[in-house]
């Protein structure tokens, strides 16, 4: 078989511990046997981000922007003990944030559904994606822990000195207070990066909030939802057969609840926080789910939405077997070559990335698998296989899958 060529580069980002080393076999045995693997590679591990004092995230994240497409590993977001067992020279931001900062995005999370593994909430036949606002609110917040006898107010002064002063409360005990925000702008750009993203996708958008109760600040983001699509979005839904669809927060977990999945459910800061771990855990497993990071004007970063699996690190380190499931990685790698295909309509390179989804996926179906997932597997006779076993036995369904698309 001829090799696909890929004559526009994605940005790939290298990353830390044991998805670091899955990483590469997926690399030796999934891609580069088939695919003239066209990429520019930043490596983001941590000692090369201590080595370049983090310069390396920022030029990943404007590669992207130049390319329009990234593929990420998990890294590691140093903590105290990470300074001491890296000898680093500072405590870096976790390179996420600041991959999200330059590009400005939304957060999508999906799972990956396998027949076997079944959601815990019956009627789930369909993969939900959440897509969370991660600027401002509550993560933002100013707080205050008020003395008794206390009167709280709220000021805001405009350019021109104009002053507003809001009450809110007077404390007789003591209590607590809190300030939070949010903007236009984000909130714009949220709402865009979710009607493109379910253009793309071809599904149906959810959106709610609470703003039966918050007629100002949740009834904004309704309103700057509603405007958005009215104004830029609605006769391409509509010539799609897709939907958006704003309700109440309590209602939207009722229904998503009944609902058979299959749609985005675009969810405020903490909400999403806390719906996605929600949807994660009920799925299955943290292993078998992916993340995009869509910006508003159209650039695309894929990772897995799990960490760099630190435990069975130290195990590979001491030469012991581990049993780690790469199948988030691998769809990472799967997602953004098929979305540098879509861009240059490269047909072949999304025939590719959709064959090696199928083949990821028979691979479970057919009942071999990662230690992880056996806990869960409800279809009777199992093989239980190492990482690198589990990466080669998808290879071997690869080759049969291609030769009958290619
Ligand atoms: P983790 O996702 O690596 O592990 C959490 C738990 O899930 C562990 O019990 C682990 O064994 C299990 N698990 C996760 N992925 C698995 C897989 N593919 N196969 C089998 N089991 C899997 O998160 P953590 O332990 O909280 O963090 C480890 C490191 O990862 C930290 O240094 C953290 O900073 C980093 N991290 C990075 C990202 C990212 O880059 N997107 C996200 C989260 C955590």
């Amino acid at each position: 078989m001829q090799k696909i060529k890929m004559p526009v580069p994605l940005v790939e980002m290298d990353g830390d511990e044991m998805t670091r080393i899955i990483w590469d076999m997926i690399k030796q045995d999934l891609l580069l046997p088939y695919i003239e693997l066209n990429t520019e590679y930043y490596d983001l591990g941590l000692p090369y981000r201590d080595e370049t004092d983090d310069k390396v995230t920022y030029d990943a994240a404007n590669a992207i922007k130049k390319y329009g497409v990234g593929v990420k590993c998990a890294t590691i977001t140093p903590n105290a003990q990470r300074v001491e067992e890296y000898g680093l020279k500072e405590m870096y931001k976790s390179p996420n944030g600041t991959i999200r900062a330059l590009l400005d995005g939304t957060v999508f999370r999906a799972p990956i559904v396998v027949d076997g593994i079944s959601p815990s909430v019956k009627t789930w036949k369909k993969p939900i994606t959440i897509a969370r606002h991660a600027y401002g609110d509550v993560y933002r917040n100013t707080e205050y822990r008020v003395p008794a006898n206390t009167k709280f107010e709220m000021l805001f002064t405009a350019q021109d000195g104009t002053e507003t002063k809001l009450p809110v409360f007077d404390y007789e005990g003591g209590g607590v207070a809190q300030g939070m925000y949010n903007t236009d702008k984000s909130i714009g750009s949220f709402a865009r990066s979710c009607f493109n993203y379910a253009l793309d996708t071809k599904q149906d958008l959810w959106f709610a909030t609470k703003d039966t109760i918050s007629k100002i600040y949740d009834h904004t983001f309704k309103d700057i939802f509603q405007e958005i699509y009215d104004a830029e979005y609605k006769e391409r839904f509509e010539a799609l057969g897709i939907e958006y669809f704003y309700t109440l927060i309590d209602d939207a977990v009722a229904r998503v609840i009944r609902s058979e999945g299959g749609y985005i459910w675009a969810c405020k800061n903490y909400d999403g926080d806390v719906m996605s771990d929600m949807v994660a855990t009920a799925f299955g497993s943290l292993a078998m789910m992916t993340s995009v990071l869509v910006s508003p004007d159209g650039n695309y970063e894929y990772e897995a939405a799990h960490g760099t699996v630190t435990r069975h690190y130290y195990r590979h380190q001491a030469g012991e077997e581990t049993s780690t499931n790469s199948m988030a990685t691998i769809f990472a790698w799967s997602g953004a070559l098929k979305k540098r295909g879509e861009m240059d309509k490269n047909e072949a390179l999304v025939k590719f990335a959709d064959a090696l989804e199928r083949a990821s996926i028979r691979t479970i179906e057919e009942g071999v698998m990662t230690k992880d997932l056996a806990l869960l597997w409800e279809k009777g006779e199992k093989t239980v296989v190492n990482t690198h076993d589990f990466i080669r036995e998808i290879a071997k369904r690869l080759d049969r899958e291609l030769e009958e698309v290619l």
